[in-house]
């Protein structure tokens, strides 16, 4: 009888396990059982706040760099999942040739797309920037409009691009909320939200008037470099003792 041999099975390849998603910056909103556990502020404590913020900063400013309101605008639709850091790098020497949403439009998308290249996403910024550089003119007359409903009919600005604009541009006391201030908002449980639009409509509720021309910057710059996301700075932090966060370091 002929001998059987068995041929060798070929080991299956080990597949890689997927790749780990990359980090992606999302805010995470609060568990609902730590938003119980935080004792509400009181009008005096949230005045106290703001007040310290004041007194460390009494001017703050945004960190995107602009020349005036159309410049402005295009910074903030630029920065849509970019630092400010990144956007500045490629925005100073764009706003040298067209500061205006007529020399954008000569520019034109290509020359638009080499200047704005290392930011992410560049292209459909480009597209964007070209085509509300369109509107500005057509609608209105060449100038930024100054309702929040206009400025969000322009390509790539939504409702966090329309307060920024509003609040640095034209003094209006409206809340941004980046993803600083989202962390913040719902950290120290000034204002516990799931979404940005909560933590806004909840900011503007709390925060007395005579600081809400400020308090979007003290809260970004607060979030950018001591609430940090992975390791806040409780020990630094300004307003430590009267931070609700149940897991603060101090
Ligand atoms: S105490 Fe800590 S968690 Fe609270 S606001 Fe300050 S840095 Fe953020």
């Amino acid at each position: 009888m002929a001998k059987i041999t068995r041929k060798p099975v070929p080991r299956k390849a080990a597949v890689p396990k997927k790749k780990a998603k990359a980090a992606v910056a999302k805010p995470k909103a609060p568990a609902k059982k730590s938003l119980k556990a935080m004792k509400p502020w009181t009008p005096a404590e949230i005045r106290e706040v703001f007040s310290r913020f004041r007194k460390a900063n009494p001017e703050p400013k945004g960190e995107l760099e602009h020349v005036n309101p159309f410049t402005l605008l295009v910074a903030v639709v630029l920065s849509a999942q970019a630092t400010d850091a990144g956007v500045n790098k490629a925005t100073r020497a764009l706003f040298e040739v067209a500061d205006t949403p007529q020399k954008m439009l000569d520019l034109g998308e290509e020359r638009l797309r080499d200047y704005i290249k290392t930011i992410g996403l560049y292209r459909t910024k480009a597209k964007n920037v070209i085509a509300l550089s369109a509107k500005v003119l057509s609608d209105f007359g060449g100038e930024v409009p100054r309702t929040r409903a206009e400025i969000e009919s322009l390509p790539g600005a939504g409702r966090k691009t329309a307060n920024v604009v509003l609040n640095m541009a034209f003094g209006e006391h409206t809340m941004a909320v980046d993803t600083h201030v989202f962390r913040v908002g719902n950290r120290t449980g000034l204002a516990p939200g799931k979404t940005p639009l909560d933590v806004e409509l909840g900011l503007e509720k709390v925060i007395p008037a005579e600081f809400m021309l400020h308090a979007h910057h003290w809260l970004i710059l607060h979030g950018r470099y001591t609430c940090l996301a992975r390791k806040p700075r409780c020990e630094v932090c300004l307003i430590n003792d009267l931070c609700r966060w149940p897991e603060k370091t101090v």
